[in-house]
C-alpha cells in the first residue's frame, strides 16, 4: 500500500458522564490508502460516528480525544490549532451528515450555502461562485438547478436536501469526504440514487470516501474495505470478500446472520443475543464475551489478540490467536 492518505492510530475518545467516563473508541487503528471507499460498519453507539467527527476534530464536547494520532497525509490533525483545522475543514476534507434536515441553515437559500462554502474557501465568489454552484447542481442531478438554487431548505425533498449536502461537502474539492450515515434518512429509492450518486462522485473525481453505515447491505455495495467495529474497537477488517465469506468474527458472523433474508413477514429475524453493555462499563478481556456463543474461558479475562490471515484481512478474536486451542470448547 502507498502512503495512506489518512492514518489513524490508537484513536482514543471519551465523554465524561455522572456514571464515569464513557469510552467510545476504545483505541482504534486503520489506515485509508487514496481513491479507497472505507466503510466502517457497527451497530449504534458502537463508536463509528464519534471516528468520523474526530477525524475532523468536530467531537461534541464534553467529549474529547484522550489518546492516539490521527494523520492526513502524513499531518497530526491532533496537533492542528482550530483556525488551521477550520481550513482544512470541507476543503481538503468534507462531512456528509446523517440529517440534511438539521445540517441546513433554514435561514438561507440552499444555492447560497453552497456559495459560502466556495467564498469561505476562497475558491469562487460572486457570479463565478453562482455559476458553479448550478453547475455542481446539476452535475449531482438537481433538476431546474437555476430555480431550485433559490430554494429554501424546506421547499426541497429529503432526497433534494442530501443532494444539496453533497454539493456544499464537494464545493471546495476537497480529495477526502467522510460520509456519516449520509443514505439512513432516506427511504429506500432515494437511498439507492444517493449511494449510485455517491460512488459516481467518488469514481470522478477520484475522491478518497470514509463510508460509516449501520447497513453491512450497503457496505457490500460500494466499499472496498471494511472495518467492523464494536464497542469502540475494530474486531475485523478486510476487504468486502474477506468480510462476507470468509469472515472470522462471532460479531461480524452474528451481523452477517442477522440480515433479512427473503423471510416471510411470520418468520422472526436472527438477532444477536443479549445486548450492547454500557459504554462506562469496564471491560476485561473480549467486550463481545457475553454475548458470543464461541466465547471461552480465556475470553473474558485476556484482550483477544489482532490476528492477521491473508491480504489485508485481520480480526481481533482468541479462536485464533497462537495460543488457540484446537477443540477447546466454550
Ligand atoms: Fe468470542 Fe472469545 Fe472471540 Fe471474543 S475472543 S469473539 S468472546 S471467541
Amino acid at each position: 500500500m502507498t502512503a495512506p492518505i489518512l492514518s489513524v492510530d490508537d484513536l482514543r475518545v471519551s465523554f465524561p458522564t455522572p456514571h464515569g467516563e464513557l469510552h467510545a473508541v476504545r483505541g482504534i487503528s486503520f489506515n485509508v490508502a487514496e481513491g479507497q471507499v472505507f466503510g466502517i460498519v457497527g451497530e449504534s453507539g458502537c463508536g463509528k460516528s464519534v471516528t468520523g467527527r474526530a477525524i475532523l476534530g468536530l467531537v461534541p464536547p464534553p467529549g474529547r480525544i484522550v489518546g492516539g494520532r490521527i494523520c492526513y497525509r502524513g499531518e497530526d490533525l491532533a496537533a492542528k490549532s482550530e483556525p488551521a483545522m477550520r481550513g482544512l475543514r470541507g476543503r481538503r476534507i468534507a462531512m456528509v451528515f446523517q440529517d440534511p434536515a438539521a445540517a441546513l441553515n433554514p435561514l438561507f437559500t440552499v444555492g447560497s450555502q453552497i456559495v459560502a462554502v466556495m467564498r469561505q474557501h476562497r475558491i469562487a465568489k460572486g457570479g463565478h461562485a453562482r455559476r458553479r454552484a448550478v453547475d455542481l447542481m446539476g452535475e449531482l442531478g438537481l433538476p431546474r438547478p437555476e430555480d431550485v438554487f433559490d430554494r429554501y431548505p424546506h421547499q426541497l425533498s429529503g432526497g433534494m436536501q442530501q443532494r444539496i449536502m453533497l454539493c456544499m461537502a464537494l464545493a471546495a474539492e476537497p480529495d477526502l469526504i467522510i460520509a456519516d450515515e449520509a443514505t439512513t434518512a432516506l427511504d429506500v429509492t432515494i437511498q439507492a440514487q444517493i449511494l449510485e450518486l455517491l460512488s459516481t462522485m467518488q469514481r470522478r473525481r477520484s475522491l478518497t470516501l470514509v463510508f460509516i453505515t449501520h447497513d453491512l447491505g450497503l457496505v457490500a455495495e460500494i466499499c472496498d474495505h471494511v472495518a467492523v467495529l464494536y464497542m469502540g474497537r475494530i474486531v475485523e477488517e478486510g476487504d468486502p470478500e474477506s468480510i462476507f465469506h470468509k469472515t472470522r468474527h462471532p460479531y461480524t458472523e452474528g451481523l452477517l446472520a442477522a440480515l433479512p433474508s427473503g423471510q416471510t413477514w411470520r418468520e422472526p429475524l436472527n438477532v444477536i443475543p443479549g445486548s450492547v453493555p454500557s459504554g462506562t462499563a469496564h471491560i476485561t478481556g473480549c467486550s463481545f464475551a457475553p454475548r458470543c456463543a464461541s466465547v471461552m474461558p480465556r475470553c473474558s479475562t485476556t484482550e483477544p489478540p489482532d490476528v492477521r490471515f491473508a491480504g489485508s484481512h485481520r480480526a481481533a478474536c482468541h479462536l485464533y490467536g497462537d495460543d488457540a486451542v484446537p477443540g477447546e470448547t466454550p
